[in-house]
């Protein structure tokens, strides 16, 4: 099974909350960049987890859990619980997601285990409850379960998909380090503490980016783009700084940190600008993918849909 990962096309962040959680207003857009998961059974009961040795990303020194605590993990264990042929499973990942990057990896394994085990085990769920199970799994689940262009309201988890067919092009840098998305929360709570600044709960998401995203108006799209947490994660990582304006430079429409960081989404006009733009940072020794969005959600992967 192969799922997607995300980039946040607008992200408004409010206060923190009693609970701990934010409330969010985000459009998800689900980016050519996948996750793929195969799912083995074993003659011995319980859950292993493997990183296949195709991965293009460099994992060296990253840290990615083997144990119960991998998303993957987690929703072979859930998917166990409500399967009645549940079997021993071997899930091997393959990973090309930034770990650690604000685009949703781990939650992209856990969507693409969660299709995996159902196939593997039929347990018979509908997509309903195949997405209950990923919002229980946490908020970027559901999304990449959903794939194209969504609006997610909550912690993100409430989502309503978008109608989008146009496509956006986009360039992918990643960095050579991981943020933790909570403690980029943090941070934004403290620089709005110390500016004496209140954040609004937000409600909705600017309908010019979805205006923007519909028509594929990257011009309009450039100047709507937002993200809260951004100056937070340079708060945090002062060379994103750098990154941003190095892409803007060599001919982005716009840049904008994904999600929590520090992977940075360069939009450009077309899958040309693109190539070229990510051939172009590679020469100053970045690590630049073209993608373009929407594309599906977490699907099979068979000769036929290939
Ligand atoms: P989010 O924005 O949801 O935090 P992210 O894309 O920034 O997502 P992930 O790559 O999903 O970050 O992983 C964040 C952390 O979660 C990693 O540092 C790792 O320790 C842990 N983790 C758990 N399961 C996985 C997985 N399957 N792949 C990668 N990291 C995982």
């Amino acid at each position: 099974m192969k799922a997607p990962g995300k980039v946040n096309v607008s992200l408004d962040v409010g206060p923190l909350r009693a609970d701990g959680y934010h409330s969010v207003a985000s459009v998800y857009l689900a980016v050519s960049l996948y996750e793929e998961v195969a799912a083995t059974s074993t003659p011995t009961p319980g859950i292993t987890v493997s990183i296949s040795p195709d991965s293009t990303l460099d994992l060296d020194g990253v840290d990615i859990p083997l144990d119960g605590s991998n998303l993957a993990y987690k929703a072979a264990a859930m998917m166990a619980d409500v399967s009645e042929h549940a079997t021993g499973v071997h899930l091997e990942i393959t990973k090309r997601v930034p770990v650690a990057g604000g685009m949703g990896g781990g939650s992209a394994d856990a969507a693409a285990t969660l299709l995996a085990c159902d196939a593997l085990w039929n347990s018979g769920l509908s997509r309903d409850e195949l997405a209950q199970v990923a919002s229980e799994l946490g908020a970027d689940v559901p999304f990449s379960l959903l794939g194209g262009t969504a609006v997610g309201l909550g912690v993100g988890d409430e989502l309503s998909p978008a109608l989008v067919k146009a496509q956006t092009d986009w360039v992918l840098v990643a960095a050579d380090f991981g943020l933790p998305t909570p403690e980029v929360f943090r941070t934004l709570d403290r620089l709005r503490e110390a500016e004496g600044l209140d954040a609004d709960e937000p409600t909705a998401v600017d309908p010019k980016i979805l205006q923007a995203l519909r028509s594929g108006d990257a011009d309009a799209l450039s100047r709507v783009m937002v993200n809260d947490l951004q100056r937070a994660s340079i708060e945090l990582a002062p060379g994103l700084r750098a990154t941003l304006g190095r892409g803007e430079a060599l001919g982005a429409l716009a840049g904008i940190v994904s999600g929590s960081g520090p992977t940075v989404a360069l939009l450009t006009h077309n899958p040309a600008a693109a190539e070229s733009l990510a051939e172009d940072l590679r020469h100053y020794g970045l690590t630049a993918f073209p993608v373009h969005g929407p594309v599906h959600g977490a699907r099979i992967i068979s000769d036929t849909l290939l």
